[in-house]
């Protein structure tokens, strides 16, 4: 995109749009927050103001390479346009409420938003890899009954900026970058440098990612961008309890891993456990997984979620209908232990149940594996994510099935 093949009308226009798509719900504010433009968008804005292109993309490295929230550091920019840029724009983190450390190094922390919400974000180091888990909505919608976000109800959509936001949060408290260069000792000579603090993202956090499309699909793109996190395609997975034409969208607009909350073999228990299946039952929950799947590298598969509930889900027969189901497929199952919540009526599969129920997939030639948990003695492990959920909308989807509360574009 040049400057010169867009008018004056077109500018304004397209900024208009960048700012939008950037600014916070709940409160107008006069600066756009850089952590809210992907790389089009940014491009986008800057050609607004009169900028060529290239000076948007050494933005984005100066904020996502090198750690930078300031505009006086950016020291390949003129002055002039670096005043320019603080009166349009601020790269804004959210303010740190809490930071709990698990015994087993796992951290969680609770971030407030503007309006009051908070949210929280998981940060789980293995040997390996590191991911961050981040959030997607403030409470959730979708009500499924074994989690217990959904016992907040939903307040809102994160925006781009509240999504991207956490996740430079953690690498700088971490201390490093997503390039292979900490961001404290990028002076120090090459070999001497630390490796990756973050290396995989999972949107498996609070909210349902893909009823947040509209600010979720900009945030997948400056988590892949070069100029952004530089993250690989297969580290950054989407994770969704099944919003059919979100996951056909999806497929078109990005490339990334996809992880499917299936928890369930049959559509009696899935109506019961998660209530968006009463819109996109199984058969028709499947075929849109063979249609994300169709056509990518055959090393491509969907992580298939299944939360072990005792007596719920966790039988031989339940085991044996998920292997018919998921046969020929390009499919991993990993099954997580159910993590309890105050006031749950469920309890956690014993370790034999689920040793069997891996046992009888396996057997029929499906990789599984056991999520081991993390961070339970902070209450950081999956669904137990709570935040601060302000004025919870009562009617969640379980009593409203027809209204799926998704923004569209
Ligand atoms: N809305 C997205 C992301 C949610 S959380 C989704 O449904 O996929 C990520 C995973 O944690 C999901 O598979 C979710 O079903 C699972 N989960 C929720 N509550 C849980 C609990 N109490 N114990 C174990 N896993 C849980």
């Amino acid at each position: 995109m040049t400057d010169k093949g867009i008018d004056s009308e077109d500018r304004a226009a397209a900024l208009a749009a960048a700012v939008e798509s950037a600014r916070p719900q709940d409160r107008p504010s006069p600066v756009t927050n850089l952590f809210g433009l992907d790389r089009a968008q940014l491009r986008a804005a800057f050609a607004a103001m009169g900028e060529k292109p290239y000076r948007a993309d050494q933005v984005m490295q100066w904020i996502y390479r090198r750690g930078q929230d300031g505009f006086d550091g950016m020291s390949n920019l003129s002055k002039d346009l670096r005043a320019r840029l603080a009166r349009h724009f601020e790269i804004r983190t959210p303010e740190l409420v809490t930071e709990q450390v698990s015994t087993d190094g796992t951290r969680k922390w609770v971030l407030r938003l503007d309006g009051g919400n908070a949210i929280e974000t998981v940060y789980i180091p293995e040997e390996g890899r590191a991911t961050l888990c981040i959030s997607s909505q403030v409470g959730c919608a979708m009500d499924c009954s074994f989690c217990s976000t959904a016992q907040q109800g939903f307040n809102r959509n994160l925006t781009t900026a509240e999504i991207i936001a956490q996740v430079w949060f953690a690498a700088r408290t971490l201390g490093g970058d997503f390039h292979g260069q900490h961001w404290k000792d990028r002076d120090q000579p090459e070999d001497e440098r630390g490796g990756r603090v973050i290396s995989n993202i999972v949107f498996m956090g609070m909210g349902e990612p893909l009823a947040n499309y509209n600010a979720v699909l900009p945030a997948i793109r400056i988590l892949l961008d070069d100029f952004g996190f530089g993250l690989s395609k297969r580290r950054v997975t989407v994770s969704t309890s099944g919003l059919v034409p979100y996951m056909d969208r999806l497929r078109e607009d990005v490339d990334t891993a996809l992880a499917v909350s299936l928890h369930a073999p049959d559509d009696a228990l899935r109506d019961e456990i998660v209530p968006i299946n009463r819109k996109y039952p199984i058969a028709e929950l499947l075929n849109a997984c063979r249609r994300y799947t169709a056509g990518k590298d055959r090393k491509t598969h969907i992580v298939y979620e299944y939360v072990m509930l005792d007596g719920i889900n966790d039988r031989p027969e339940h085991a044996r209908k998920l292997a018919k189901l998921l046969a020929g497929m390009p499919a991993k199952v990993n099954l997580i232990p159910f993590n309890p919540f105050p006031q749950t009526r469920y309890r956690r599969s014993s370790p034999e149940a689920i040793q069997a129920f891996a046992k009888i997939l396996r057997d029929k030639h499906i990789l599984t594996t056991t999520r081991k948990t993390r961070g339970d003695d902070i209450d950081a492990a999956c669904g137990q994510l709570v935040g601060k959920v302000m004025s919870r909308q009562k009617n969640r989807l379980g009593t409203r099935i027809g209204d799926v509360p998704v923004t569209t574009a």
